[in-house]
């Protein structure tokens, strides 16, 4: 009996084939067990137990068809293949497809069902679910930071075979993105929800079809990545093998595998992957009765299948010290990578046959050769750019959308007076800090919306601008900037940032220096990290809150704040947070004796989650507050960026396409900046593409590999990371960068302009 096993690292990270080799030595004493692997940094090749090692090439050294050759040889000769990685078993099915009896890993085709993220073989037919996911080459960065949003933030970028990267905004996305493409050579990268739980796997050996034998392990001890250290095994529940059963047989499939789980808090099992080969802490299952790569290799070879004592229902591991194997003396250290540190974390040189067989077309991803999909850019932003005669100023400079902007203030205007109904009326008001152009405040004006500001410079212009003092709100913690005059007509609501700031505008308003028709609190929001507002959370905190409400005079009208941005905490979390809100107001309410007369959502929405909000999201909200706080009168809401960003487009021009393409990247210098897009690099931008003249239709531009580099002489200057520029691009082209009226616009500063 001669078994072959690849994947014999041994470490933090730990790969099955040592795992495997202790269960099929406890099996079969006078086995010959050759170690296979392909890299001397692999430790398990000293191991003792190993009865051969077979060290080949590095993966990307290595004539993969020569190599296939060898291993047909070998299985021919009546050895036994059991593979250790996932690539290695992906290759190997390629190799045979038309199998091998002793080749003990999946076919082509039963990969293919288990692939990652769908897994669509366990996702028909298993008591599990998939947690949502998109393709990052099959989706534009638009949508995908709008799937970002939708899921909180929450999130992991993974690779196809290893590898995932925890993900929380968007540059780290970008970031992570360009990691992972470069590590395994490819696109095909997914953004997966991260699914909060206790991780278990199922294990089991399966032969053509036929289900040998299966274990669930609850992990109970973990690295630092997460991996097991210890865990417990008992049986799976008939109700999970009954249809695993059935899978595997219609899978036809050959080989170990581990499904790799997490059991939320309702009970739901989330399946993460698929594994095609045994877990690493395989002999831990042996351990505890069930002998699984016996009983793969006994059936594979017509044999008895052997009896495994059970000596514990649970394992640990621990650190072991080993003889170096003279044959294989150790190699220095690889010199150190500067960011990576040192590159040992896939010791068996997976990155390299990751490589090879993407140079070979034998990767998984060849469907991703079509470009990634553009973004879809309403009409009226062309028409309104067509009509601005955008081509004739110069450069860079943003360029007002007139019909983009009126639409998404009338849409706000309509949404709320459909809501608004006897008792409580919702009372959207613009953001000004977010742009105060003067056209964006009169379009405000023009639809009914009132005017929210963070400072008396901030009124002045809402007055200015026509707003009556009766149809502002002040907010934020410096709103006494740059002097304390108010206008003479009380405003709508001054609310308080801290106590000491409510302490101040009680003071203001008995001395009368402070005229508002009601005073409100900003809420901190529990759970969540944020500078502002007064917290709750804790019962000192909360008592002072209630003592500091009872200094406002009995007349004056209470309000409550609340105002964390969706597009940071995600769609999802802002609606948790605002049930919580109507809590901690009831609360308030309950300890004051006072009751609330208006409550205000604050702003924070990316345009196409506010879009949707209106139909979607808002019409509960009314309802809850209806219910839960039915002494509020009036709703008011503070959209900035949902009604500014799609108001503004940055105009610049290509100065220069660099010759040096590195690493299949194009540089391209434009007369924009992070002066100009201040942004720029923290949230996706649509970008407009037309060719010098002016002529030419606008063109809308995908994902890419060009570089546009801003002119400014600073390391950190780019317009946009990943642009998908046509080969045609020339100096002199215009570029328009869309969704900057927001921040890009309120925040771009005068830089290297002489
Ligand atoms: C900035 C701000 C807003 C608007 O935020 P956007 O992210 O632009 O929607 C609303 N309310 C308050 C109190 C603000 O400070």
């Amino acid at each position: 009996m001669t078994l072959y096993l690849t994947g014999l690292h041994s470490g933090t990270n730990p790969q099955p084939g040592l795992g495997s080799a202790r269960s099929l030595r406890a099996a079969f004493p006078k086995a010959h067990i050759v170690g296979v692997d392909y890299s001397p940094r692999s430790s398990g090749i000293h191991w003792p137990e190993l009865d051969q090692i077979w060290l080949q090439r590095p993966w990307d050294e290595m004539h993969l068809p020569s190599y296939a050759d060898r291993v047909r040889g070998v299985l021919d000769a009546g050895g036994c293949w059991l593979s250790g990685t996932d690539l290695e078993s992906r290759w190997l099915a390629g190799q045979f497809p038309d199998a091998h009896p002793r080749l003990l890993s999946p076919s082509m085709a039963a990969l293919q069902s288990i692939e990652k993220p769908g897994v669509p073989a366990a996702a028909a037919a298993l008591p599990v679910r998939i947690a949502p996911y998109r393709h990052t080459a099959a989706t534009s960065d638009w949508d995908l930071h709008a799937f970002c949003r939708a899921h909180d933030w929450n999130l992991w970028l993974k690779g196809p075979y290893y590898d995932a990267v925890r993900v929380t905004n968007w540059p780290a996305l970008e970031a992570g993105r360009r990691f992972l493409t470069g590590l395994w050579t490819t696109e095909d990268l997914f953004v997966q929800k991260h699914v909060a739980g206790f991780e278990e796997s199922v294990c089991f050996a399966a032969y053509e079809g036929e289900l040998l034998g299966a274990v669930r392990m609850v992990k109970r001890d973990l690295t630092d990545l997460s991996k097991t250290w210890a865990g417990s095994i008992t049986e799976v529940p008939e109700s999970f093998l009954q249809p695993l059963r059935a899978v595997l047989r219609d899978l036809r499939y050959t080989g170990g595998g581990e499904l790799e789980m997490i059991r939320d808090a309702d009970e739901v099992l989330w399946l993460l992957e698929w594994n095609p080969r045994f877990p690493a802490w395989i002999y831990g299952a042996t351990l505890a009765g069930t002998n699984m790569p016996a009983l793969l290799v006994a059936r594979a070879l017509g044999l008895d299948a052997p009896a495994t004592p059970v000596q514990a229902r649970a394992f640990t591991r621990v650190v072991l010290e080993v003889p170096v194997n003279a044959d294989h003396p150790l190699p220095p250290l690889p010199e150190p990578l500067p960011v990576t540190g040192f590159g040992l974390k896939h010791p068996s040189g997976l990155l390299g046959l990751a490589k090879n067989m993407h140079s070979t077309a034998l990767a998984a991803d060849t469907a991703v050769s079509t470009p990634p999909p553009l973004p879809a850019v309403p009409a009226s932003y062309l028409t309104d750019l067509e009509a601005a005669q955008a081509s004739e100023h110069p450069t860079p400079q943003f360029i007002f959308l007139p019909t983009v902007a009126e639409a998404g203030f009338r849409r706000t205007a309509a949404a709320a007076q459909a809501l608004s109904g006897p008792g409580l009326t919702v009372l959207p008001a613009y953001s000004i800090k977010t742009n105060p152009d003067a056209r964006l405040l009169q379009c405000a004006r023009q639809a009914g919306l009132l005017a929210e500001a963070i400072s008396l410079a901030e009124v002045r212009k809402a007055l200015q601008c026509g707003f009556p003092a009766g149809d502002i709100l002040l907010n934020g913690p410096g709103k006494w900037y740059p002097d304390s005059t108010f206008p003479e007509a009380p405003l709508r609501v001054v609310f308080a940032d801290s106590l000491a700031d409510l302490e101040r505008i009680a003071a203001g308003v008995r001395s009368g220096a402070v005229k508002a028709a009601s005073v409100g609190i900003r809420l901190r929001p529990p759970h969540i990290t944020s500078r502002f507002g007064i917290p709750t959370d804790h019962p000192e905190a909360f008592s002072a809150l209630v003592r500091a409400i009872a200094g406002l005079p009995e007349s004056m009208p209470l309000s409550a704040h609340m105002h964390m941005a969706s597009s940071t905490i995600g769609v999802e979390r802002w609606l948790r947070l605002f049930q919580s809100t109507l809590h901690w107001c009831g609360a308030v309410q309950a300890m004051t004796g006072r009751a609330f007369a208006s409550l205000d959502l604050g702003g924070g929405w990316a345009p196409d989650d506010w879009t949707t909000f209106l139909t979607n999201g808002l019409p509960q909200a009314v309802a809850a507050v209806r219910a839960q706080l039915p002494d509020v009168k009036e709703l008011f809401l503070e959209p900035g960026k949902a009604l500014a960003e799609p108001a503004m487009a940055l105009a610049m021009r290509i100065l220069e396409i660099k010759e040096d393409r590195e690493g299949g990247r194009t540089e391209v210098v434009v007369d924009g900046s992070v002066a100009d897009l201040p942004m720029g690099q923290f949230q996706p931008h649509r970008i407009l593409h037309r060719s010098a003249g002016g002529q030419s239709p606008l063109q809308v531009l995908g994902r890419g590999t060009t570089q546009l580099q801003g002119r400014l002489c600073m390391e950190h200057d780019f317009a946009a990371l990943s642009v998908g520029l046509p080969e045609t691009a020339a100096p002199g082209d215009e570029l328009y960068v869309c969704d900057a009226g927001a921040y890009d616009k309120s925040m771009s500063y005068d830089f290297g302009k002489g």
